[in-house]
């Protein structure tokens, strides 16, 4: 049995129809768990938000979905982010603007839970160093705990009162010890100098967590974005991993 675990899919249709192909390769996936910002960046917010409705994703929300949702300022953000989210915030249904802002802040699932930036501050707090990571081991019951929002396939591992991070090996199986932080990197807009897109699957025989990067085509997902004027930056970063 295995769980797709993907984040931050920033309403890149591409990259997510790509990455959802690409992991059905791995097998029997029994659940999809996405830990937040479907939306903002890119342009494809519906056709993302249709995906995850449609296959019953088990889903919380980032600081994007919020925004676009109406449920947060998007003035919080820089302008390019402010400018996508005022755009897609126009560019979604009613009941998709509604969908988003029911989602929950942080779940459990099993030995996991979920929270978009980190379990002490789901919204706004970038768990990057160990220090960060050894803050929120007391703020979450499971063993172990799902983020997103930096978009650096990285994890933790609780030591003492401190914590280890490493940077994924994208293919190696990573034996889950412990009480660990992991983070899938990002589907839509990886920022660790690989443009391909992240995800992580879980296998819950072996209890472990493999990173798999994707090509897909940046170039389209681009094209897309200059046509509907987007905002320049946004679109220049995709293909830099940035
Ligand atoms: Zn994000």
């Amino acid at each position: 049995m295995a769980y797709l675990i993907i984040s931050d899919i920033h309403a890149n249709a591409d990259a997510l129809l790509t990455v959802l192909e690409d992991a059905r390769k791995c097998g029997n996936i029994e659940k999809i768990l996405c830990l937040g910002d479907i939306t903002g960046y890119a342009a494809e917010p519906g056709a993302c938000i249709a995906i995850a409705r449609e296959s019953d994703w088990v889903c919380i929300k980032g600081n994007h979905d919020m925004a676009v949702s109406g449920e947060m300022d998007a003035r919080q953000f820089n302008d390019d982010a402010a400018g996508a989210a005022a755009w897609q915030r126009r560019h979604i249904s009613l009941s998709d603007r509604q969908w988003l802002k029911h989602l929950p802040r942080t779940l459990e699932v099993g030995d996991f839970t979920l929270a978009h930036g980190s379990p002490r501050d789901p919204v706004w707090e970038y768990v990057t160093e160990p220090r960060q990571a050894a803050g929120s081991f007391a703020h979450f019951r499971t063993r172990f705990c799902l983020v997103g929002h930096t978009h650096c396939p990285v994890y933790f591992v609780a030591r003492g009162r401190g914590a280890e991070g490493r940077l994924f090996k994208p293919g190696q199986p990573l034996k889950l010890e412990g009480r660990m932080l992991i983070n899938p990197g990002s589907v839509g807009q990886p920022r660790d100098g690989d443009p391909r897109a992240s995800y992580a699957i879980y296998d819950s025989e072996a209890k472990s967590v493999r990173i798999h990067r994707i090509s897909y085509d940046i170039e389209v997902t681009q094209n897309r974005m200059v046509e509907l004027g987007l905002p320049m930056r946004l679109v220049t970063r995709l293909g830099h991993g940035v």
